[in-house]
């Protein structure tokens, strides 16, 4: 942490302590959140020291898909735990090891895009070999892949983490943008946004945008204009469902702290019908929109953006009772659909999110586009292919694609695959862990945790649980503390070492 950053907090910190009227003594007691961060989910890592056993003398060519959070945790404690490790992660992006959690720090607060940017060749495994290359086609018959560059690998064994696309070209207006990476190198794309007042927290250089935009519309509403702020969820799986209400949580905080809160008008317009998926955050984040008068317009799904004359085309949809059928006793359900112009200041796009289509709608994957593992049993092993697992984004799971559920997810996968190798049962489980610390304004965090409630009797809703000794519902300090300053290290120290 630098000196600049333990400044930041400081104020931050004290600030807070100020309007909620905490003592230095309890906020001493509660730092001590600090330790337990490394425990959430159930990790610590003395518990990780305490999990390292003999490494195991099992055989076998292990290929990873994708070099990011997922693929390179997963190598680097295949790494610690195999006696004799064999291990290629294929991986074309140079910064596939970039933080992305920290993205929405860099369009709503004060860090940069120097905060998170991380060389993948700085975490690659000590004994693990890199391939600079993308997997173009799967034989997972043949267990072979073959990369952009024209090479064929063989594996025994693989592991798919090639987490997501996002799917900018898919909005009529943003086909220049097209499909990007979050970690890649897109200038460009970003540049396609010029000065119209719309950006994504979901890629790097479109978070700088939007650190920009959240300036000049701050700037605009501190002049006297009356401006308007829209915030969008697409109608597809998305990482971090929490993102596209923090960077409106964060532009409400920003406002508010430059005195000009009362002329911006911000509104959420989510495909879906619900703020969370679990309700008791569901119903914390309702009463948090309405204490700070942020406004929402539900299944709303974004289509289109003009950004020459700035304004966001909506596809609004709702159900209609249509012919009853005297024979059931119901009527037919019509989804009606009506095109809505919303004019911005400020836009932030959250994009259509698929897989990779190389992976998605190849062998390997399944008809809705992702990859299908054995969630049911919790295993992560492929539903098809008995030497494939996936995790992280690109995985078929019902709930929760954060870094919080790869942390827990990769474990899972590294027992289960040495198990198999061991030619023993695959006795691991994922739950469902996910962790969405949603900030809700600038020095307060929602901690938002969940599981799978009864995977067991195929149900599998988000059931809130809390790993720290607060409730994870109620925005708190300590919580932004443990996002702003504990996450990062824990990812690129804990983690990515296959660690933590
Ligand atoms: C704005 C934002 C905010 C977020 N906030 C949080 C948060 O607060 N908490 C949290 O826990 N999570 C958060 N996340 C989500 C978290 O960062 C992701 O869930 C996590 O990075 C997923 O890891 P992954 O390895 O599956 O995917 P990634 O880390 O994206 O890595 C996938 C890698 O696979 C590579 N790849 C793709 N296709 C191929 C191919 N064909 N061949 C070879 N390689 C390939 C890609 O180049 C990429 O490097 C956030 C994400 C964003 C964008």
């Amino acid at each position: 942490m630098n000196k600049k950053m333990i400044q930041d907090t400081q104020e931050v910190i004290e600030e807070v302590m100020k309007k909620e009227g905490i003592s230095r003594r309890d906020a001493l007691k509660l730092i001590g959140l600090g330790s337990a961060a490394t425990m959430m989910g159930g990790v610590t890592s003395a518990s990780a020291a305490t999990e390292a056993r003999a490494a195991s003398s099992a055989k076998g060519k292990i290929v990873i898909v994708g070099g990011g959070l997922a693929g390179m945790s997963t190598a680097a404690r295949l790494a610690k735990n195999l006696e004799n490790p064999d291990i290629t992660v294929i991986e074309p992006n140079d910064r596939s090891t970039t933080y992305q959690p920290g993205l929405t720090l860099i369009g709503g607060y004060t860090w940069t895009d120097q905060d998170i940017v991380y060389k993948t060749e700085d975490y690659v495994p000590s004994g693990v070999k890199l391939i600079k290359d993308r997997v173009v086609e799967f034989d997972p018959k043949a267990n072979k892949v073959t990369t952009a560059g024209g090479q064929t690998i063989s594996y025994d064994f693989m592991v798919i983490a090639s987490g997501l696309v996002l799917d900018f070209g898919r909005i009529k207006g943003l086909e220049e943008v097209g499909e990007l990476y979050t970690a890649g190198h897109n200038q460009k794309a970003a540049d396609v946004f010029g000065k119209s007042g719309a950006g994504s927290i979901y890629f790097v250089e479109g978070a700088m945008k939007v650190k920009e935009n959240l300036h000049n519309f701050i700037e605009a509403a501190k002049s006297g204009k009356k401006v308007q702020g829209v915030y969008t969820h697409p109608n597809t799986p998305i990482k971090c469902g929490g993102a596209p209400k923090k960077i409106m949580f964060l532009t409400d905080s920003n406002l508010r702290h430059a005195g000009a809160r009362e002329n911006a008008e911000l509104t959420f317009y989510p495909n879906g019908s619900k703020m969370f998926g679990v309700p008791e955050y569901n119903e914390a984040i309702f009463k948090l929109f309405e204490e700070k008068g942020m406004k929402y317009k539900f299944s709303h799904n974004l289509t289109e953006v003009d950004l020459a004359k700035k304004i966001a085309v909506f596809d609004h949809h709702w159900k209609e009772k249509g012919e009853y059928d005297p024979d059931l006793e119901e009527y037919d359900m019509i989804t009606k659909h009506e095109r809505v112009e919303v004019p911005f200041d400020f836009l932030h796009i959250t994009p259509p999110m698929k897989a990779p289509d190389e992976i998605g709608k190849s062998p390997v994957g399944s008809s809705k586009g992702w990859v299908p593992v054995d969630y049911r049993n919790g295993t992560l092993q492929h539903i098809k292919f008995k030497n494939i697992f996936a995790l992280g984004d690109v995985a078929a799971l019902p709930l929760g694609k954060t870094g919080g559920s790869a942390r827990k997810q990769y474990k899972v996968v590294v027992d289960n695959l040495i198990a198999l190798m061991e030619g023993r049962e695959l006795t691991a489980k994922y739950g469902g862990y996910t962790v969405c610390p949603l900030i809700t304004e600038i020095g307060k965090v929602m901690l938002a945790e969940f599981d799978w409630s009864d995977p067991a009797n195929g149900k599998f809703n988000g059931k809130m649980i809390a790993t720290l000794p607060l409730r994870p519902d109620e925005p708190h300090w300590a919580y932004w503390l443990l996002k702003v300053y504990l996450l990062k290290p824990m990812t690129q120290y804990g983690m990515l070492r296959g660690l933590a």
